[in-house]
């Protein structure tokens, strides 16, 4: 069976997890061309895969799951938290209109942002630096993924990024297990969160004051 498929087929049978729309995004992305060459042939495998510079991308199921998380329509604009590998802002750009993305190492953010270019996926913003403060100039986004672990408190300047009635999809807790959580910004300036069980990520790099 084709590598993709497979990948694609055990998101639904092993994980429970059946939304065409994120599946049948995933089933186009070719994965493999974005970890590094030595790689390759583990890119497609039930687990995160290591991209250089203490950095993975996370496992399909995850990236599946988050995505699903969000409900994209399509008319979405969307901001990333973590491009890594730039898998997720890829399988993101299939389900939204824009996607803007931000990575702290300046090596990935480089290296994501030509694979995204070569691949052709045109919709796909790439910043390097801190996504601690947000994007303003692309502000508000309807829908935020942060794709490393939050120690402590989601960062204000997201929430204030946000629109209302939007989504931040992110895990965070103290320590080696991250709950996934999603925000939903209301109305009357609060926010209503729910919790989808333990992940495992690499840390969130936050700036104390
Ligand atoms: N979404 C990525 C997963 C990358 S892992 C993918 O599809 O491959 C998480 C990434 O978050 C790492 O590359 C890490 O360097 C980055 N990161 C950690 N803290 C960050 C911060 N404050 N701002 C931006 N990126 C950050």
């Amino acid at each position: 069976m084709d590598k993709r498929v497979k990948m694609v087929s055990e998101i639904k049978e092993v994980y429970g997890l059946d939304s065409s729309e994120v599946l049948s995004a995933m089933l186009q992305i070719p994965r493999d061309a974005f970890v590094p060459k030595k790689e390759r042939g583990i890119a497609y495998q039930d687990g995160p895969v290591s991209i250089g510079y203490g950095q993975t991308m996370s496992q399909p199921y995850t990236v599946a799951f988050m995505t699903y998380l969000l409900s994209l329509k399509g008319r979405e604009r969307v901001l990333e938290i973590g491009t890594g590998s730039g898998y997720q802002a890829a399988v993101l750009s299939k389900l939204a209109k824009e996607v803007y993305t931000i990575e702290i190492v300046d090596k990935l953010a480089k290296r994501a942002e030509k694979i995204l270019g070569d691949l052709g996926y045109l919709n796909v913003h790439v910043r390097s630096g801190s996504g601690q403060w947000g994007w303003q100039e692309h502000a508000p986004y309807d829908a935020i993924i942060v794709t490393a672990g939050i120690e402590d408190e989601v960062p204000e300047e997201l929430f204030r990024e946000l629109k209302e009635g939007g989504v931040l999809v992110t895990p965070i807790g103290k320590g080696y297990n991250k709950v996934m959580t999603r925000y939903k910004k209301l109305k009357n300036g609060k926010t209503k969160k729910e919790k989808f069980g333990i992940f495992h990520f690499v840390p969130f790099v936050e700036e104390k004051n």
